[in-house]
């Protein structure tokens, strides 16, 4: 099953801060949205908090 969350590639430049999806697109500046498991950008470690929080909420699921 592909329920991989992917994030704004983006989203350094159009956004504060990460913006995660389930689609193909950024649903905010409408670029493309790439996996979040390899973290191409992990300058602090907020994104690893939100990363996590994904994570748990898949596995509950
Ligand atoms: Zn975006």
């Amino acid at each position: 099953m592909k329920s991989d969350i992917r994030v704004c590639a983006d989203w350094q430049a159009a956004h504060e801060r990460p913006v995660y999806t389930l689609d193909d697109t950024c649903p905010d500046c409408g670029a493309d949205a790439v996996n979040s498991a390899p973290a191409p950008y992990d300058p602090e470690d907020h994104y690893g908090e939100y990363r996590r929080r994904a994570k748990r909420r898949r596995r509950d699921a």
